[in-house]
This record gives structure tokens, C-alpha cells and sequence, in this order.
């Protein structure tokens, strides 16, 4: 008999266990199955720089089948239950799917409808959202459209994907109005649950510092309660208000609803694992890996990657019958585009959060972090090359897993993480 694994999903993190394991796992000994369900992959950093004629529509989607190495069945189907007793998984079309390990890798989804209001009226109209093609695409066409006044950029709750983009989106904003002469009749407004900017200390004070510099304002500890359509204002559980002309909001992420239904998940649907194996607290042979875990990192691609890494060699000693001796440190590794051919860098994991320095060797770079520089700029652009024919194929980075302290300053006084983006907020009543 056959070993059966089963991938739930064939984004970032599915399509990278695939291509390793498939390499790794005997044809005769090993099924490897994957599930998604539709054949369209998204490069989703892509989605941010739609709106401002970075990118085009169509350097965005790819056909996923492209991506997954023969010896790797492609099922197109919506998961609709897995039952860990039976090791099943079904489908909403009824068809059933045995396995013996499984991996969900079904990652976190924008949920509009989880905020009153946020879908009466004004969605697509003058209420957008960046996080899915379509509401990219739309978005590209409004922003052309806009000429004059408030131009509010919102987040709804934490933890989101990748916890940078909505401030790339604003300094993009702010550049792209500055560009097109129309800055001075813009009000541009951050709004955010967090007490800062971002959710670590020096990286929230730099990046506060450059909201200010740039002349826009920062609504801070903003939860919103609901969203007045007819008014078209944000309403906070404390009783704020913030108007808008144009609302570019990054509504609750959360994982896949099926998640819940098998009661895999937390109040989130994000499946509670163990955070250096990615291994289910409550059954041995199931795995989360990627946005649709707990696990208190941000939810990125690069974290995706890098602990992808770190669970294939661990799989392999699970499957040999040997203890684990993996262990993800939470490493993460963003650019940060801040408008005019410029961005930032930032590496962190865990325990450490971003530091100024460079990177990866110390002195020479050439990358700086936590600094604005062209080459973090021409880094960003240059990882949408490194995704599809690097990543995705599941070949390795010279970038160890393992996040390095090589060429990173320490701060002086030793600061606290304080990262709000780890944990699902309780305080997130607008479910
Ligand atoms: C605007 C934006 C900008 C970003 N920029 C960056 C960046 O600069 N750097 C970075 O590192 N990361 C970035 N990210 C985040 C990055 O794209 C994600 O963190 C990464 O794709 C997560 O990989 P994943 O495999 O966990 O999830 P995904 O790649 O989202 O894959 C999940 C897959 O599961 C499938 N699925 C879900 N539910 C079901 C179901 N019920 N049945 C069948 N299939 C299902 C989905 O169709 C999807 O293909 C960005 C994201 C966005 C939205």
C-alpha cells in the first residue's frame, strides 16, 4: 500500500511542499495529492502595485498546473470538510479523499462581509479593498478617477497578510498624487487598531516618521464598530468617526471556512500548531503551514518559505520515524515599497525584531534595512522573478531559514517585541 499525503491548497506554501517532497518521496512508496480550487495562481505582492501602474492585469496570474511537478495530482475542488478520525477530506461536490498525512495550506482570505456595512452600497463604489485581483482591478480604475479629498486607508483587524502593505499602499498613494499634481487636494488618512504604525517598536517608529514627513495623518486604535454607507463614514466601538471620499480598507482576514467546520481551528479559523514544527496540537499527522496556522509571525510569503524549509526536513524524519530536530524561529524578510523608486527591508523573526543594519553580510549589503534605498526598490521588483521561477519550484535562496543577526545594529536598551500582528485579537467583535 501507498502512503497518501494531501495538500489543502496550491498557493505560495502548497505548491513549494510539493515540488520538495515530490523530489524527496519515493513514486512507488508516496501519493502526493493537492487540492485548490481553481487553477489560477495569483503573484498576490502583485495586487499593490495594480492600482498604480506598476504591474499590469496580466503579469499578475499564472495557471497553478504550470507550477506542480509531474507525480503530483492536481484536484480542482472546493474542501469542504476534513474528518481527522476517518482521515478524509470531501469536497463540496460530494468526492472524498483518503489520506495518511495531511497538510492545510488553505491560507487567509479578505472577509468583507464580516463588517456591517462595509458591503451596503458603497463596495466597489467608493469603499475598495486591495487584498483579491478583482478588488485590485477596481481599485485601479476608482484611483484614476479620484481627483479630490479624503482618501482614508484602513485596516480592519489583526493579524492580516502581510502587515506592510497597506502602508506600501498609502506612500504609494501619497507619491502617485504628488506625481500627478493633485496632492495638495488630497487628504490622505492611515487607519489603523494598532497603537502604531506597525506592529514592532522601531520599525513602527520609522515608519510613523515617514507618514509624518509625508504629511498624513494617523488614526491610531481604531476598531471599527461598523461603516455608515449613506454617510460614508467608519464608525469605532468608541464612538470615532472618519469620514471618507474613497476608503481603501483591508477588511478581517481570516482562514478557510472549512477549517472551522472541521474544528481544526481558533476564533479565526486559523489552525492552532505547534510554532517551531507546524505540527497540529491536536493530531499528529496533520500540518498547517503558511497564513492558515497560528503560529505568531507575520503572515507572508517569505515566512511561508522559509518555514516550508524547515518542515519538509522535519517531515522526513516524522515519516523515517525519527524525532523532529527542526525548529521555524518565526523568520520573516519583507521589502517595503515607500514610493518615488525607493523601500525599505526588513528581517526579523520571533525574538527579534526589525533592526537597522544590513543585509545579508554585514558592511557590504548591499541591501540596507530598515533604510530607504533604490536597491530595496529594485529588490521588491525583483521578487516577483525570484517567486515563480525560485520559489515556487521549490528551489533553494542562498537566505538561510534561520534569520541571522549577521549585520543587523542592536538596539541599545533592550525593547520588547510588543507584536500585536501574532495573535488572533479577541477584541475583534466585528465578526
Ligand atoms: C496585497 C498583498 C501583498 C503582499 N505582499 C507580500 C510581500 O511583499 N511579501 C511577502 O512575503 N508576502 C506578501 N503577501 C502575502 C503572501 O502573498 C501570502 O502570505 C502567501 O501567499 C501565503 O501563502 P499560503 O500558501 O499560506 O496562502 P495562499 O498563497 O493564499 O494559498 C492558499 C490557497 O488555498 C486555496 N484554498 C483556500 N480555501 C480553499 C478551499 N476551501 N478549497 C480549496 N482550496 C482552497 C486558495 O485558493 C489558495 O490557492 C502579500 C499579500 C497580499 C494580499
Amino acid at each position: 500500500m501507498k502512503l497518501r499525503l494531501l495538500v489543502l491548497g496550491a498557493g505560495t506554501a502548497g505548491t513549494m511542499i510539493v515540488n520538495k517532497l515530490r523530489k524527496r518521496l519515493g513514486v512507488a512508496e508516496w501519493d502526493i495529492t493537492v487540492v485548490d480550487r481553481d487553477d489560477v495562481h495569483p503573484y498576490q505582492p502583485g495586487f499593490l502595485f495594480l492600482p498604480f501602474d506598476i504591474y499590469s492585469p496580466d503579469q499578475i496570474n499564472r495557471p497553478r498546473h504550470g507550477f506542480l511537478p509531474s507525480g503530483v495530482d492536481l484536484v480542482i475542488g472546493d474542501v469542504d470538510v476534513v474528518d481527522p478520525d476517518a482521515q478524509t477530506v470531501t469536497l463540496t461536490d460530494g468526492r472524498s479523499l483518503g489520506y495518511d498525512y495531511l497538510v492545510i495550506a488553505s491560507g487567509t482570505s479578505p472577509r468583507p462581509d464580516q463588517t456591517p456595512g462595509m458591503l451596503d452600497g458603497q463596495w466597489r463604489k467608493s469603499i475598495f479593498d486591495f487584498y483579491t485581483f478583482d478588488g485590485s482591478v477596481a481599485l485601479s480604475q476608482a484611483l484614476k478617477d479620484f481627483d479630490h479629498g479624503r482618501l482614508v486607508v484602513h485596516i480592519t483587524d489583526m493579524p492580516i497578510k502581510c502587515p506592510v502593505a497597506p502602508l506600501e499602499f498609502t506612500f504609494l498613494a501619497d507619491a502617485w498624487l504628488r506625481e500627478k499634481g493633485l496632492r495638495d487636494r488630497v487628504e490622505l488618512v492611515y487607519v489603523t487598531p494598532l497603537p502604531g504604525v506597525f506592529t514592532k517598536p522601531i520599525a513602527s517608529d520609522a515608519l510613523g516618521a515617514m507618514l509624518a514627513g509625508r504629511n498624513i495623518t494617523v488614526e491610531s486604535d481604531f476598531l471599527v464598530e461598523h461603516i455608515d454607507a449613506e454617510t460614508k463614514t467608519l464608525v469605532s466601538y468608541d464612538e470615532r468617526e472618519v469620514p471618507f471620499d474613497l476608503l481603501v480598507t483591508i477588511p478581517l482576514n481570516m482562514g478557510a471556512d472549512f477549517v472551522a467546520r472541521s474544528g481544526l481551528g481558533n476564533e479565526l479559523n486559523y489552525v492552532p500548531v505547534n510554532k517551531h514544527t507546524l505540527q497540529s496540537t491536536a493530531h499528529a499527522n496533520i500540518f498547517a503551514v503558511g497564513d492558515s496556522s497560528d503560529i505568531p509571525a507575520s503572515k507572508a510569503g517569505s515566512v511561508a518559505h522559509f518555514s516550508v524549509e524547515i518542515f519538509v526536513e522535519n517531515f522526513l524524519e516524522l515519516i523515517a520515524g525519527k524525532p523532529m530536530t527542526g525548529a521555524f524561529d518565526g523568520h520573516a524578510n519583507c521589502f517595503i515599497e515607500t514610493g518615488d523608486r525607493k523601500g525599505l527591508l526588513i528581517d526579523f523573526n520571533y525574538d527579534t525584531e526589525p533592526l537597522t543594519g544590513k543585509f545579508p553580510l554585514p558592511v557590504v549589503g548591499p541591501m540596507d534595512l530598515l533604510k530607504e534605498t533604490w536597491a530595496n526598490h529594485l529588490g521588491k521588483l525583483a521578487f516577483r522573478w525570484i517567486y515563480w521561477n525560485i520559489l515556487l519550484p521549490g528551489r533553494r535562496l542562498p537566505i538561510s531559514s534561520h534569520m541571522s543577526m549577521l549585520g543587523k545594529i542592536a538596539p541599545t536598551a533592550s525593547r520588547t517585541s510588543g507584536d500585536k500582528n501574532t495573535a488572533p485579537t479577541p477584541t475583534s467583535s466585528n465578526r
